[in-house]
């Protein structure tokens, strides 16, 4: 019999039966290059996005490591005559930054763990802790939490993380960008200093390098940026219109009956929102997910379109980061970002699971140089799709005008005028004339009063010299 590949990266028997069954027949290129490593207890920096496999890379070896450990204290037990039940207790920490995909990774724990007898529980905000809390006090193996409600349950004394030996911070420059860099910063206090870490980040700005230095020890490092997925299975569109048009070319597009499953970013959350509307009532089977949004308005809109109840999803760009649904063929950035990497996180949705996908792009003048920046970034040219609302019409009207009032302007001059002297044809010279009116007014005011008392000040001084004569 041929050896599973995952046997090979050193995977128990109940992780890789679970793996089969799930029909991964292969690693991904960053389960390839850490799952065995981890294994050993290998701290990681993973330059890695949704879509990658990174959640199966950091998650089969933390539920290894948990479940032998469990086997073994089992084992010790019968042997020394002991009868009572475990009672589970944290030894992992994930921390993601949106409820999203706090939910997912914890779906695929589920998943991945399905042999092992490894528990977990997700501990996110927007909902009543009661449920949560109650998981904690029962006991479980690993906690998957967004930061401000694990940092919250901390301060309340619900979780305790003395024995945590395994902590993931996943999609860490987003965590950034929702300034939740302070609360990962108290989070950490409150854990052991040995521990194996492992840090997931689709970009490296400076703070994550920063902070994977402080919490990282002797890291691997592995970089699966997915340029080459997007080069190759993705076809990219960039029209250049006007922003007052965006709208209608949206429409049209959205005619296509090939748009099975459509993301639409914009950039701010009234802008979602107001697209949603617009959509909704033009009869699109449309839903809107922002930050903004309640826990559960997110969570039903996002089922909508996976179901395909919903043709259309309207996102801005942190809501949508979870999002790993293999059937979106299309994405329309409505507004180019300004940060490269998340145009390739955003055109990232669609071609999942080795299908392909269609991204287009709307691009004013004012967004030219987030273009610029992401042909430089992703080292390749945005083809560029016309369309009708280009502005080639306006300007044929304009240089229509501009000739014929260069005919008026040459019928004006008098014949024997060189090209040097300007004549202008009567209309612009009207334009530097004063009007009549003003004309009026000014020749009439220095004479309002015949005797030239036009102050108070000259009335008194008038009024004084008269009154001394009598
Ligand atoms: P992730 O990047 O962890 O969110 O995973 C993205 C998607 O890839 C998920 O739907 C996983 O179920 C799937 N996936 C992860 N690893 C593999 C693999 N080795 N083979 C096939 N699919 C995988």
């Amino acid at each position: 019999m041929v050896e599973s590949p995952f046997l090979k990266l050193g995977l128990i028997s109940p992780l890789e039966k679970r793996l089969i069954e799930k029909k991964y027949s292969n690693p991904t290129p960053i389960q390839e290059k850490t799952i065995s490593k981890l294994l050993e207890g290998n701290d990681l920096l993973g330059i890695a996005q949704t879509g990658s496999g990174k959640t199966a890379a950091f998650s089969l070896p933390i539920l290894q490591h948990i479940s032998l450990d469990i086997m073994k204290k089992k084992s010790d037990k019968i042997q020394n005559g002991h009868k009572e039940k475990r009672k589970p207790i944290p030894r992992a920490l994930i921390v993601a930054p949106t409820r999203e995909l706090a939910l997912q990774i914890g779906k695929s724990i589920e998943s991945y763990g399905q042999y092992t007898s490894v528990s977990h529980t997700v501990i996110y905000g927007g909902i009543k802790q009661l449920y949560q809390v109650a998981a904690l006090t029962r006991g479980v193996d690993i906690i998957i939490a967004t930061p401000g409600r694990l940092l919250d349950l901390i301060q309340q004394g619900y979780v305790d993380l003395e024995n945590i030996s395994h902590l993931v911070l996943d999609e860490a420059d987003l965590m950034l960008d929702m300034g939740f860099i302070k609360d990962i910063e108290k989070i950490l206090k409150n854990l052991p200093f040995k521990k194996q870490t492992m840090l997931f980040s689709a970009t490296m700005p400076e703070e994550v390098s920063k902070l994977a230095k402080n919490i990282l020890n002797n890291p691997i490092r592995v970089d699966v940026t997915p340029k080459k997925i997007i080069l190759d299975q993705i076809k990219q569109y960039v029209y250049l219109i006007d922003t007052q048009n965006k709208m209608n070319l949206l429409f049209d597009l959205l005619k296509s009956k090939k748009m099975t499953h459509t993301i639409i970013f914009r950039k701010t959350k009234r802008g979602a929102n107001y697209l949603g509307q617009k959509l909704h009532r033009s009869g699109f089977r449309a839903e809107t997910i922002h930050g903004d949004k309640t826990q559960s308005a997110r969570q039903r809109a996002l089922r909508q379109f996976e179901k395909g109840r919903a043709r259309i999803l309207v996102a801005t760009d942190v809501a949508a980061r979870g999002i790993d649904f293999s059937r979106v063929s299309h994405v329309i950035n409505y507004e180019l970002p300004n940060i490269p990497e998340n145009y390739i996180h955003r055109i990232g949705r669609t071609a999942r699971a080795g299908s392909e996908g269609i991204a287009y792009s709307f691009c004013d003048v004012s967004e030219m140089s987030f273009l610029r920046n992401i042909e430089k970034k992703s080292k390749q040219k945005i083809q560029i799709s016309p369309h009708s609302y280009e502005n080639q019409k306006k300007t044929e009207v304009k240089t229509d005008n501009f000739k014929k009032n260069q005919k008026k302007i040459k019928s004006t001059k008098p014949a024997n005028s060189t090209s040097k002297e300007k004549t202008w044809p009567k209309r612009n010279k009207r334009r530097f004339e004063k009007p009549q009116q003003e004309k009026k007014s000014e020749q009439s005011t220095p004479n309002k009063n015949k005797r030239g008392i036009n102050t108070p000040k000259e009335k008194k001084k008038f009024f004084s010299h008269k009154k001394k004569k009598f």
